[in-house]
């Protein structure tokens, strides 16, 4: 047995964890930079509680809140130069996946004086800002990687980046943070954690200790299904779908995705669909793809979800997600060819080559 687990991020996990810990900042200097979007910072509560831990802490800080869904490269290209500007010693990341992703290039770019694009060369002069990072869905594990998603129009796709001075410092998970998610953004979100986990589970990268990490949290994805059916949830469904998210970020962190993601940005790119749901619409294709290479690990998770095969798996799926947007023959062959780039789709189970990509998208809109 071979493996290599690396876990730099201190994560404090509960209600009320920054308050309770938020001496953790007064360790990174004495001006921060706070990196959101435009609502979910302050809806969720979390910019409040952070404001006031900084003020306790004598941490003067500086806001920037234009991080739209999907960042690209000129916003965060933006946001560094605010950093710098601000003379910030640290970011805080306070958002679902999009803030927190940019607070990470936000990071690099105040102390690298490098044009975004050359964020995915991963080979930064300068150490990156301290991050902290406070999630505000539970989906993209983002607070606990180094990764760094961004969209990159150059290319007509989205692309990551990351080294392990991009994982955050620390990590403060409030389920409470999540509760002002429409619901819309929890299930979709929701679907994105559920597919870390199943693609950092049956990826060739995965480990013993990815394993169990994933399977934990596609069970808890599994006791949340009736929830997420119904879109009402209780404490304990937040408490369990942030907990799944950030288990699934653990996975990711070591295993990478594979094609779920890679086909998925397309949807994102093209079709303006949310990441999660995207994800969504491909990863019942993407289990019979694989099922022929992976049988006993597949039917195992579908187990822990209480689910007897993969038809159930998908009807389940299709009712959260309704059906994807059409494809034409041009666009599905473009978007296999975008896929068969991304560095992720070398991670799958089983070798792709783009004709089974193609098929995966037709399948989907069966
Ligand atoms: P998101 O794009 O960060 O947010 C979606 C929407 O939900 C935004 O409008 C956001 O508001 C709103 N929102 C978030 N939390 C809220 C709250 N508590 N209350 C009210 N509104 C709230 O969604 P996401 O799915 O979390 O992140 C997706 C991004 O993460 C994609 O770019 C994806 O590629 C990336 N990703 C990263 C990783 C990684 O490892 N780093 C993994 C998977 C995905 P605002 O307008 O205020 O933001
Ligand atoms: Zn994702």
């Amino acid at each position: 047995m071979q493996f290599k687990f690396h876990m730099p991020t201190k994560a404090y996990f509960g209600e009320g964890c920054v308050i309770q810990n938020g001496s953790e900042l007064a360790g990174f200097g004495d001006k921060a930079i706070i990196v959101t979007g435009g609502k979910s910072a302050r809806a969720s509560g979390a910019l409040d509680d952070v404001c006031s831990v900084l003020t306790q802490n004598h941490i003067d800080f500086t806001i920037f809140d234009k991080v739209e869904n999907n960042p690209s490269t000129n916003t965060v290209k933006e946001g560094g130069n605010a950093a710098r500007q601000a003379g910030a010693r640290f970011v805080i990341g306070i958002g679902g996946g999009s803030p927190l992703d940019a607070a990470k290039a936000v990071a690099v770019l105040a102390v690298n004086d490098i044009e975004p694009l050359q964020l995915f060369e991963n080979k930064f002069a300068n150490k990156p800002l301290p991050i902290v990072a406070i999630p505000t869905t539970a989906g993209t594990g983002s607070e606990v990687t180094p990764y760094s998603i961004l969209t990159r129009n150059d290319i007509k796709t989205k692309v990551s980046f990351g080294t392990p001075d991009t994982f955050p410092a620390v990590a403060f998970l409030d389920p409470r943070y999540t509760e002002s998610q429409p619901a819309e953004v929890t299930v979709n979100t929701a679907i994105d954690a559920l597919s870390h986990n199943i693609e950092g589970y049956l990826g060739k990268r995965s480990t013993p200790v990815s394993e169990i990490l994933a399977l934990e949290g596609i069970r808890l994805f599994g006791s949340c299904m009736e929830s997420l059916h119904s879109r009402k949830f209780s404490s304990q469904d937040r408490a369990d779908l942030l907990y799944a998210s950030m288990l699934g970020g653990m996975v990711i962190s070591h295993t990478g995705t594979t094609i779920v993601h890679g086909a998925g940005y397309n949807y994102t790119y093209f079709k303006g669909v949310p990441h999660g749901k995207a994800n969504g619409y491909l990863m019942a294709e993407y289990l019979r793809f694989n099922y022929g290479h992976a049988r006993e690990k597949i039917d195992r998770l579908l187990a822990v979800m209480g689910l007897t095969g993969i038809d159930e798996f998908d009807t389940f799926i299709l009712s959260l997600t309704g059906k994807p947007p059409r494809l034409s023959d041009e666009e599905i062959a473009e978007y296999a060819a975008i896929t068969m780039k991304q560095r992720s789709t070398a991670s799958n189970i089983r070798t792709v080559q783009a004709a089974d990509l193609e098929n995966i998208y037709r399948n989907v809109q069966r």
